[in-house]
């Protein structure tokens, strides 16, 4: 999946998504990035997140509107992406070991971070000031 989030000059949070979905996905299946709530979700007044991954982990916990949620109650976009990832290994701990899901997220203050399962998930910022192409992202693993 990509994700993007945005944030303009007047403070105004948007977002998209894409994927290809999983390799050999059953004909049919819809993963999560075509789920508001799920792949991505922004409200305006909170900040936006959007997740990469295992989509079926990522709708089981309504991992984006979930990551958006948690900011509204305080936690930084790195905690709340983290709190993310933590209910899905503490749901299935077997599971998450082999399988990634990732969080990016950003905040009305234009603060952003992320947080995955495994390592190697890697996020691209760019600002006026800031055009940093690989950040690696903290992972769980
Ligand atoms: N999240 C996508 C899906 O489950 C896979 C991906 O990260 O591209 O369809």
């Amino acid at each position: 999946t990509i994700g993007m989030l945005a944030i303009d000059a007047k403070g105004n949070i948007s977002g998209a998504c894409t994927t290809s979905g999983m390799a050999y996905k059953l004909h049919g299946r819809v993963g999560d990035s075509p789920i508001i709530g799920a792949g991505l979700y922004v409200d305006n007044e909170v900040g936006g997140a959007t997740s990469t991954g295992v989509g079926e982990e990522v709708i089981r916990n309504v991992g984006s509107f979930l990551v958006v949620e948690l900011m509204r109650q305080g936690y930084s976009p790195e905690d709340a992406c983290k709190e993310a990832v933590m209910r899905i290994i503490k749901k299935k701990p077997e599971t998450a070991k082999v399988i990634q899901v990732g969080f990016l997220a950003i905040n009305k203050k234009g603060e952003y971070g992320a947080y995955a399962i495994q390592k190697g998930f890697s996020y691209a910022v760019c600002t006026e000031q800031k055009d940093d192409l690989l950040i690696p992202g903290k992972s769980y693993y």
